[in-house]
């Protein structure tokens, strides 16, 4: 006997979810399977608990600036077990919610793993359940490097495991997460050491953007390497010591955490079985549509290898109900000017082309604005962090293709700006907005 559904979503993650919500919405019979808990990385693995340790480490340097304004403050200590029941419990919360959400709008849960039969059915158990539309968006999970010893490692899933701070801590890899969990480390009182293979981190980001942070994470007491590529780890009686290929040794230290990139889910999904094309990596390549090669099936969110990041699933969700299910005919996400926030400390906020890239697309029709300076909050003290911007316009109306921040409150700053360049903004419209005083993001409007 098999069970019959309008749709299908395979994966209970930020864009399945918002996908089946949206479409029921319509009035479509939709079903979702997951087989971990609801909310899928964002929520029980990634955004939610990162950022409330972000927020932990926050307080840490709020806390050392505490007599910059004449408070007397002692710390005793942080009780990371503490920190992490609470936020276990905030998770948990999280997950009886999309549960609810789910319930309200009349999609029903299946609790388990599927697989492709062909490609309008999947199994799950011994249960078949047939759908007109099957949409796979089932995320990605963390690469660890296929060396020896690497099982010594943890890598993000783990650090959210982890049941005391480790003292000493070593980060392979150089992109949002390696610098994530670092600050967040190095802000808790962990000694803390990115080791990444290439010259620095954040490589894909504007220039100005990776080398402020690597100034102010060193600053802030971050060991960084460059060119060290991870060939072995090992145990020792004082803890894990990785070797790299050129023979320096790192370590020993508590705790190993691998941030080296993610790989889709697609392994067991037996999607040669419903026809379904992937990379050579195992992402589900699709259209603007979020269409694969076949017709009734579609992908969606990390598992299409483009801008992983939650607000895309999500949005890349909702557009594909309402333009299946909603009349909303030719709606899709444009995969163009996707703000983004790397919780580092400090946070980097960033929208548009790079320097680099834009240069390589308008040549010499490119002006680029920066700004350098000390936010006030560092006024009263000693330990000061700077804060860098740039604005990237091309042509002779000088429209805004770039605008990169990092400082405190780059993360607050991006998304009106983010707005502002969708809309076509041109350096002048910038100009001609009246600033907002005393605030770093003024600058960004003040820039000559
Ligand atoms: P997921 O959320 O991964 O959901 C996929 C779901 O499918 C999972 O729950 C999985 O269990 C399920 N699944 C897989 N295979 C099957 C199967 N065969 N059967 C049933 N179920 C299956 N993004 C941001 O925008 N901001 C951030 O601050 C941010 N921080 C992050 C921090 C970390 C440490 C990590 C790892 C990621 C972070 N991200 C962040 C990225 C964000 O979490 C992802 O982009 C987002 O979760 C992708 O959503 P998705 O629906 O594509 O996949
Ligand atoms: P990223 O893709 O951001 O960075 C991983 C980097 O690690 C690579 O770019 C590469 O950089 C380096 N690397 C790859 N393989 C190896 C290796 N074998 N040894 C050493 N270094 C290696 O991946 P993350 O895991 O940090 O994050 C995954 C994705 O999740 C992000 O891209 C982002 O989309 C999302 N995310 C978003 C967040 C946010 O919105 N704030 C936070 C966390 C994650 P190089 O080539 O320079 O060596």
């Amino acid at each position: 006997m098999s069970q019959e559904y309008d749709l299908l979503v395979i994966g209970g993650g930020s864009g399945g979810l918002a996908h089946a919500q949206r479409a029921a919405e319509y009035g479509v019979n939709a079903a979702v399977v997951e087989y971990g808990p609801l909310g899928g990385t964002c929520v029980n693995v990634g955004c939610v608990p990162k950022k409330v340790m972000w927020y932990a480490s926050h307080y840490a340097h709020q806390l050392h600036h505490s007599a910059d304004y004449g408070y007397d403050v002692t710390v005793a200590g942080h009780d990371w077990p503490a920190l992490k029941a609470r936020r276990d419990a905030y998770v948990e919360r999280l997950n009886n919610i999309y549960s609810n959400n789910l319930d309200k709008r009349g999609v029903t849960y299946i609790a388990g793993t599927a697989r492709f039969i062909d490609a309008n059915a999947v199994v799950v158990g011994d249960v078949e359940y047939r759908a007109t539309h099957i949409v796979v968006a089932t995320g990605g999970q963390p690469i660890v490097p296929n060396i020896p010893g690497a099982e010594h490692g943890i890598t993000s899933d783990g650090f959210f495991e982890l049941q005391e701070q480790p003292k000493r801590v070593l980060i392979a890899g150089s992109g949002y997460i390696a610098v994530e969990l670092a600050g967040i480390f190095a802000g808790l009182g962990s000694e803390t050491r990115i080791i990444v293979r290439k010259e620095g981190v954040l490589r894909g980001f504007d220039k100005m953007l990776s080398s402020e942070l690597t100034d102010t994470m060193q600053k802030n007491g971050v060991a960084l390497d460059t060119g060290a590529v991870p060939a072995a780890v090992r145990r020792t009686d004082d803890g894990l010591v990785l070797t790299a290929e050129d023979g320096r040794e790192f370590g020993p230290v508590d705790a190993l955490v691998w941030a080296v990139g993610r790989s889709p889910n697609t392994a067991t999904l037996d999607l040669d079985k419903a026809g379904v094309n992937m990379d050579e990596r195992g992402f589900v390549p699709t259209d603007e549509l979020q269409a694969t090669n076949v017709e009734n099936i579609h992908a969606l969110g990390d598992v299409t290898g483009r801008a992983a990041l939650t607000p895309v699933a999500i949005a890349a969700g909702r557009r594909l109900a309402d333009r299946l299910y909603g009349g909303m005919e030719g709606r899709h996400l444009e995969y163009r000017l996707i703000p983004t926030v790397v919780f580092s400390h400090p946070t980097i906020g960033t929208v548009g082309m790079t320097e680099d890239e834009a240069r390589a697309e308008y040549g010499d029709d490119v002006k680029v604005y920066t700004s350098g300076f000390t936010p006030m909050f560092y006024a009263l003290g000693e330990d000061k962090q700077r804060a860098a911007m740039k604005l990237i316009t091309a042509g002779a109306e000088e429209s805004v293709v770039g605008c990169h921040v990092i400082g405190d409150g780059a993360d607050e700053m991006m998304q009106g700006f983010a707005v502002a360049m969708r809309m076509g903004a041109t350096k002048k419209d910038f100009d001609d907005t009246v600033a907002i005083h005393p605030t770093s993001a003024e600058e960004i409007v003040t820039m000559r």
